[in-house]
């Protein structure tokens, strides 16, 4: 087991991902590739699902932050899981209407949804949309109006929690492009006006305080805050929110240095935490929602590409440069997140070297990771990096005209394209002059 369970090494001294071959997957799909385990989306999807359920009660529904993998067949699988789906823009939403996914199950997301977001957000029947502001809520109020409907809202509040830190601050946070402050005054404004806004019907509240989160405790100070705003809405109001969704952000194992979280354990714990607050507070418990990302999808992924040059430069470092790079897995140049790599060809071989492992763009930032320890890499060989399932295939951009990879689902022996390699032709397509 390398990391997590669904990595091994076969008896060829192959890297295995869902119990395939990886050197094989390269051969036959080649590289640059993305490899997704269905099996273990599907089972995070479940231990979520069934968690929610079981902590938060029947009508727990947890959903899928969608912008962590999207394409057609994730949509499906989310579906098929019983899953609602966070989407946070019109492309997100034809996608996931061309999955047939059930619209009263989406939740639009975004700061900032165009008048056009709106109109097809509404054509598809969206079930709710999560309102950021002023402007966005009276833009959704008046469309609502003209189509003689009644929209299902949540609005984005700004707890005061320290994205960084995850602490609850009493300054700073409010200066965010997301949600509206509770400290300003402006998240009870809001509320009322969203109380009194025709063709609105607000169900609740939301907040997300960050990502790659190993611990409950700002979910717990979170929900501390939320809760006791709810109770101020009751009192000032005379309004019960019904719906509490505490957003995403649970973290993931991406080295040997990032402890493994139990999802279901975790929810338990948020769940005890928002029912004494609620007590506390004297509201009725929420149907509390959380929309987790990441956590379902990142380590189901791996990214393969083939070791071109390898290069020493004495008394400084080895750079092993890989057919992909930022285009694919833009991260470590955006946040320097760190990653597990190796030679998926000689897997059960000590990793004896330190390296950087770059790209192949005009950039010197171009890398996936400094200070990586690998395999002693040779040309030819295929490199992976584990657990690219989330926020890679997603962010990929098509710089200096590479093709995006290829996405693979394997799932019991079968491996499937999703979504097929581009071409050239597919890059020069929209180019009209
Ligand atoms: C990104 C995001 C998520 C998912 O975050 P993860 O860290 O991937 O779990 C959920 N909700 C909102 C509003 C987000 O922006």
């Amino acid at each position: 087991m390398i990391l997590h369970d669904h990595f091994n090494v076969n008896e060829k001294g192959h890297l295995t991902i869902g119990g395939m071959d990886a050197v094989e997957l390269a051969k036959e799909f080649g590289t640059p590739t993305y490899i997704i385990d269905e099996n273990v989306i599907r089972a995070n999807c479940r231990a979520y699902r069934n968690a929610a359920i079981k902590y938060f009660g029947a009508d727990a529904l947890p959903l899928y932050a969608s912008k962590a993998l999207c394409f057609t067949g994730i949509y499906k699988i989310a579906a098929e899981e019983g899953m609602g789906i966070d989407c946070v823009s019109g492309g997100e939403l034809y996608t996931a209407k061309r999955a047939g996914f059930p619209a009263e199950r989406i939740y639009f997301h975004g700061n900032n949804k165009t008048d056009r977001d709106i109109c097809d957000a509404m054509d598809i029947g969206v079930g709710t949309f999560v309102v950021d502001n002023f402007d966005e809520l009276c833009a959704v109020s008046a469309e609502a109006q003209r189509r003689g409907i009644t929209q299902r809202i949540l609005l984005r509040i700004t707890p005061g929690i320290d994205p960084h830190t995850h602490k609850a601050i009493s300054t700073g946070s409010v200066d965010s492009k997301f949600g509206t402050a509770i400290e300003t005054g402006q998240a009870m404004e809001i509320v009322k006006k969203a109380i009194a806004a025709e063709g609105i019907d607000l169900a609740g509240l939301h907040c997300h305080v960050g990502s790659q989160i190993f611990d409950i405790e700002p979910f717990s100070d979170a929900a501390d805050i939320m809760v006791r705003f709810i109770a101020d809405i009751k009192r000032e109001c005379v309004y019960e929110i019904r719906e509490l969704n505490l957003g995403g952000g649970l973290g993931v194992r991406y080295t040997e240095y990032d402890r493994e979280i139990d999802y279901a354990a975790s929810i338990r714990d948020i769940a005890a935490v928002v029912t004494g607050f609620c007590k506390k507070n004297g509201i009725r418990m929420p149907r509390v929602i959380l929309e987790p990302g990441r956590s379902l999808v990142a380590a189901a992924g791996a990214t393969l590409y083939t070791v071109g040059s390898v290069k020493t430069i004495p008394d400084f470092r080895t750079y092993v440069s890989i057919d992909g790079g930022m285009p694919d897995n833009p991260r470590y140049a955006l946040y320097q997140s760190q990653y597990t790599a190796l030679i998926a060809n000689k897997a059960s071989e000590p990793k004896s070297k330190r390296v950087t492992v770059a790209g192949r763009c005009c950039e010197s930032g171009d890398l996936i990771g400094e200070n990586m320890e690998l395999q002693a890499a040779e040309r030819g060989d295929i490199l992976a990096v584990l657990v690219t399932g989330a926020y890679n295939y997603s962010m990929a951009s098509n710089y200096n005209r590479i093709p995006r990879p290829p996405v693979i689902l394997v799932k019991d022996g079968e491996a499937r394209v999703a979504v097929r390699r581009e071409t050239y032709e597919d890059l020069t397509r929209n180019d009209v002059l």
